[in-house]
């Protein structure tokens, strides 16, 4: 059955708060559309932990700055219904901008420290917008699990603050990074890959990978381990954004003089012409992200083609 598509915000609010009162729980996954594999696995995880899951589907303008790609980010709503139909989701939310941002709106959602490093420097209003947009999804479907990916370790840091700081009834439940069979971390942007460009866009899961390797083997010093990943990043033919080492939870950056004495982010953000690609893995807590790069999709979704 096709789902039913809400599109105002007082469909929502009543839709989440009938399946409450029935006694369901209410699992939310916010997406900006132009599902693919990476989405539908989060999809999966929601429908695992709750009994109505509700997928939102919203190119939200404001998480976009001057120049970047809103104009051509790939919108498909026809063949995202398809995939929700496909893995059985029978509410999706895909609403307007008007509706999300009526005339005189004026409130951002400002989440200070977290924000300033990493993306931020270079998106310096990314974050406020997608801050503002979930905060405008938590107060539309109240008390809910929520599932983000950590493909966006640092929106996913960002919302776990707001979450607590303005003491939402959300839980937020992490998902790991899908990856294709070749280590390349699903995203909608992949679409603007040509093969040769994908080779390159590569390098970003091969210099994680090799960080890993030398952090496994006992390399703890910040500059050293940086050093290689922009050279191997280079090599690749990415123009880097950024390659940094930060705290997990904070998201300071270590200082290349330094050595990590526990877990540490390695984030990463490149552009392949003018598609911008980010991936990260923590070092010392998570797996070499090329020993089995399509594993943790096939474990939650079936091999490609099942969904
Ligand atoms: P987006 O539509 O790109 O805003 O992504 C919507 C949600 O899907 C966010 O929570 C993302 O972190 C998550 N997501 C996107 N790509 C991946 C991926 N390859 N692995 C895990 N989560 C992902």
């Amino acid at each position: 059955m096709k789902p039913s598509v809400l599109t105002t915000v007082v469909e929502l609010r009543a839709a989440a708060h009938a399946s409450r009162s029935s006694g369901r729980r209410v699992g939310l996954v916010p997406t900006l559309g132009a599902l693919h594999r990476g989405h539908l696995a989060l999809i999966r995880m929601a429908q695992r932990l709750t009994d109505q899951v509700i997928v939102s589907l919203f190119v939200n303008p404001t998480q976009f700055g001057p120049g970047e790609d809103l104009a051509r980010y790939p919108r498909d709503l026809e063949g995202d219904l398809e995939q929700c139909r496909a893995l059985g989701v029978d509410m999706v939310f895909a609403p307007d901008a008007e509706e999300m941002y009526p005339a005189g709106d004026s409130t951002r959602v400002i989440v200070s420290g977290l924000t300033e490093h990493l993306c931020g420097r270079s998106r310096p209003t990314h974050f406020q917008g997608v801050a503002t947009i979930v905060t405008k999804l938590f107060a539309a479907v109240g008390p809910c699990t929520a599932v983000f990916g950590r493909k966006d370790y640092q929106q996913l840091k960002v919302i776990e603050r707001l979450v607590t700081d303005l003491m939402l009834p959300v839980t937020v439940i992490p998902a790991p990074i899908m990856r294709e069979p070749d280590g390349l971390a699903l995203s909608s942007r992949n679409r603007y890959l040509a093969s040769d460009r994908r080779q390159r866009a590569l390098g970003l899961v091969r210099a994680l990978s090799e960080a890993h390797a030398a952090h496994a083997a006992g390399e703890r010093n910040v500059g050293q381990l940086l050093g290689r990943v922009q050279e191997l990043l280079r090599q690749s033919g990415l123009a880097i954004d950024y390659a940094s080492i930060n705290h997990p939870e904070t998201l300071e950056p270590f200082d290349p003089s330094e050595r990590l004495s526990g877990p540490a982010l390695l984030a990463l953000a490149g552009f392949v012409e003018d598609t911008r690609l980010i991936d990260n893995l923590v070092l010392g807590e998570e797996a070499d992200p090329l020993a089995a790069p399509g594993a943790t999709l096939d474990r939650i979704l079936g091999p490609a083609g099942a969904v």
